[in-house]
């Protein structure tokens, strides 16, 4: 028997990048998996049919998006697991940084992960069991120019992580999150050539993680082996921040 066999688990943005490695993971753990997509439909649908998962359209920025998703994923039994993952960026220097930027930014990397536990909790309670996984990153726990917006949500997703866990821990729910470093994706495939040449210089193990590398940490988190581990970061990052 796997050890997530008989639950669901939500991955939001679960279509491409780091967010389809832990559907693959998870899936291979056993759960049946809700890949959640906002505009990548046909990948959500292949990997779905790839891992017999179930993909569900959702903006997860909104609370109505957000229910609907829960909603979805309950149809196809109790929900043990959600893995916001879905996060998006929007770079700039601080003094050129217009307020769309620092809102949207602000609305789905910690916007979602509110509104999506918010969503899921009443049903985690009522079971007495749960796992929330939030992937937030190395440029939530130090500054990064030009990251100002994505640091400062990553920042709060991770006091996000603590609160929720002390708050639901007697529920016998943990909230953990895993903080990257960089990783090879469509988000960091936008960075500057000389970007990713400093970037891969200064990872102790010179070169960027695969999504591959992530899913692992978040797999362990949601299983029996991490049932005393809850309000924790996990740094996976080549030793970046080391
Ligand atoms: P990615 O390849 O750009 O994928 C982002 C995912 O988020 C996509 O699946 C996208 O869905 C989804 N998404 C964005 N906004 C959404 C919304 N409002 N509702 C639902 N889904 C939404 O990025 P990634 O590198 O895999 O990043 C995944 C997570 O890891 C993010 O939280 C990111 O901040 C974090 N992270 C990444 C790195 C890195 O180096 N790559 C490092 C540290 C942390 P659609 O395609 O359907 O729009």
């Amino acid at each position: 028997m796997a050890e997530l066999d008989g639950q669901v688990a939500i991955v939001t943005g679960g279509a491409r990048g780091i967010g389809a490695a832990i559907a693959r993971e998870l899936a291979d753990a056993g759960a049946t998996v809700v890949i959640n997509y906002r505009s990548s439909a046909d990948q959500a649908e292949a990997l779905a049919s790839e891992i017999g998962g179930h993909a569900v359209q959702a903006d997860v920025s909104t609370t109505e998006g957000c229910e609907t998703l829960v909603e979805a994923a309950a149809a196809h039994g109790p929900i043990g697991v959600l893995v916001n993952n879905a996060g998006i960026t929007r770079d700039g220097l601080i003094l050129r940084m217009r307020d769309e930027a620092w809102d949207d930014v602000m609305a789905t990397n910690v916007g979602g992960a509110f509104k999506m536990t918010r969503a899921v909790l009443p049903k985690m309670a009522k079971q007495r069991k749960g796992s929330i996984v939030n992937i937030a990153s190395v440029s939530g726990l130090v500054g990064n120019p030009g990251q100002a917006n994505y640091g400062a949500a990553k920042a709060a997703l991770l006091n996000l992580t603590a609160s929720v866990a002390k708050e639901m821990a007697r529920r016998n729910i943990r909230v953990n999150a895993v903080a990257p470093g960089f990783v090879t994706t469509d988000m960091t495939a936008e960075l500057p050539e000389n970007v990713i040449a400093q970037a891969t210089d200064a990872v102790p193990l010179k070169r960027f993680g695969k999504p591959e590398e992530i899913a692992p940490m978040v797999r362990f988190l949601c299983g029996p082996g991490a049932s005393y581990i809850t309000g924790q970061c996990f740094v996976v990052d080549g030793g970046l921040s080391a």
